[in-house]
């Protein structure tokens, strides 16, 4: 009897172990995906990427004689017709660790063994399950650097080689048309934009890493701050979607540690503070929805979604040119240099008061590196309401942040048009890529700010003071 494989944020062939355990089992493999809530509920970005991970990943099985069968329902319904359709007595999946995927993953399980059926999570999202990374006294971390401490020198699984061989049944069941999906359809005209900047598949992710360890890495100390440089790995992207595993990168880091590259070091806790932000997730769910901090319920955000500010935040016009800058590169790439997400998101919640929320529900739609744990954990560290948050007055500087950081303004000049007589293709490219109805064109003027760097950061101070912060 097949096994079924049900794909969710693991579409690679190599590292898998429950595509590795299905085809050492000498059963016949049945790679399915199914578009339940979960994708229904996906932002426009996220959504529209995970289309052309899955049309990429179809291919990628198809090369080794094996399909993609793709599906439209509730998951456990769905699952319970292919068993019945396949005669399959056995269901695997990769964990994951978002409180909707945890209850709809307990539910299927509970089902399945009810009716006979092998139903198996394995690991391969995460380096480290997050039960088992535990304080002296038996609690979570709310602190990056003491969970960094505890598991720098654990032991993390050797990467495991893509199967040789994917057992076929010997029929397939249908599976549906993933254009008649529309998994793009909210993506309206940006599509054409964006695609050129994604990195699609296992195969384009393996040679980032492999040119990340051989040409940035030595230098990333430096170059991961400065967002003008393509000076980080760039594989948010691909973790996102698993199409590599957090286990392949560790080991290539770890690899150029050992041969004394610096900036590697650095990598491996960039790595570990995905973890971290998971580790937040699966012990304190509340992480997505509410302040993690419950003193900051009480503060008075700006919690309209449709006010002025924040349309000019969403839009890149805010006159604040690093803000611009990098609320326009998401716009175009679907990402956001590091830096940018920090300015961009100290500057909604701090300088104009605005809800964390708005910003993360907006980074959700427009980023195809969207995470929801190291999203939340970003958005809340960013506004001080978050476990190790930045303090509550570190206010950053989006002007003195670009004297530091982009001195030769040569990231402003990638992203912004307006007030140039020759400005760069990626700076035009924005206005390509934003909705038509928002009125916009290279040849405006750029907006004063809406609320100045002094005086925003004055007023958010006097904000918290009020509060008693
Ligand atoms: P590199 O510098 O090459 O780092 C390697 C990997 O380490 C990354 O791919 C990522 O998996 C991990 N990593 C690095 N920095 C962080 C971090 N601060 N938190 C968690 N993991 C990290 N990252 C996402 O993947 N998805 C998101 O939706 C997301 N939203 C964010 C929102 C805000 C407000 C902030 C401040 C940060 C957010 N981040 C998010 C974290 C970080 O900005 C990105 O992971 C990083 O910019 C990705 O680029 P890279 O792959 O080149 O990173």
């Amino acid at each position: 009897a097949p096994v079924l494989v049900w794909f969710r944020r693991d579409v690679r062939l190599s590292d898998h172990p429950a595509l590795q355990a299905a085809c050492t089992g000498g059963r016949p493999v049945i790679p399915v995906f199914i578009h339940d809530e979960a994708v229904q509920g996906l932002g426009a970005a996220p959504k529209w990427r995970l289309g052309l991970g899955l049309e990429c990943f179809g291919a990628a099985l198809r090369e080794k004689g094996s399909r993609l069968i793709l599906r439209k329902g509730d998951a456990l319904e769905v699952l319970r017709a292919l068993i019945k359709e396949t005669g399959a007595s056995a269901v695997y999946w990769s964990r994951l660790y978002d409180p909707e995927a945890v209850a709809r993953d307990t539910k299927v399980k509970s089902a399945l063994k009810g009716q006979g059926i092998e139903a198996k999570s394995f690991g391969g999202h995460l380096m480290f399950e997050p039960w088992t990374v535990e304080t002296k006294t038996g609690g979570f971390y709310k602190v990056y650097t003491p969970f960094w401490k505890m598991v720098k020198d654990r032991e993390v699984e050797a990467p495991l080689p893509a199967p040789g061989d994917i057992p076929a049944p010997q029929s397939w069941p249908e599976s549906d048309d993933l254009d008649a999906w529309a998994l793009g359809a909210a993506m309206h005209r940006g599509a054409d934009v964006v695609r050129p900047h994604v990195r699609l598949g296992e195969q384009a992710a393996q040679s980032r890493l492999g040119a990340f360890i051989a040409q940035i890495i030595a230098g990333y100390d430096t170059t991961r701050d400065q967002p003008s440089v393509d000076g980080t790995s760039g594989l948010s992207e691909n973790l996102s979607l698993g199409e590599i595993s957090p286990h392949q990168c560790w080991h290539a880091g770890q690899r150029a540690r050992e041969e004394g590259k610096p900036g590697a070091e650095t990598f491996l806790k960039e790595l570990v503070w995905r973890e971290f932000a998971y580790h937040l997730m699966h012990h304190t769910p509340q992480l997505l929805t509410g302040n993690w901090k419950a003193d900051w319920d009480a503060f008075p955000w700006n919690q309209d979604e449709r006010s002025a500010e924040v349309q000019r935040w969403k839009q890149g016009r805010t006159g604040i040119q690093f803000v611009d800058a990098a609320m326009r590169e998401m716009y175009v790439t679907g990402r956001m240099h590091n830096r940018g997400r920090m300015i961009v998101a100290s500057y909604l919640t701090k300088h104009l008061l605005c809800h964390w929320k708005i910003g993360l529900q907006w980074f959700e739609d427009c980023l195809i590196d969207w995470d929801p744990a190291s999203n939340a954990m970003g958005w809340q560290w960013s506004a001080g309401s978050g476990p190790d948050a930045t303090p509550y007055f570190r206010v950053f500087n989006p002007v003195t942040q670009l004297d530091k950081f982009d001195k030769d303004r040569a990231y402003v000049r990638r992203w912004i048009a307006e007030g140039r007589q020759t400005p760069s293709d990626t700076a035009l490219a924005y206005f390509d890529a934003v909705p038509r109805s928002w009125g916009l064109g290279p040849d405006d003027s750029y907006p004063d700010p809406v609320v100045a760097a002094d005086a925003g950061r004055k007023r958010a101070l006097e904000a918290y003071e009020n509060r008693g912060f």
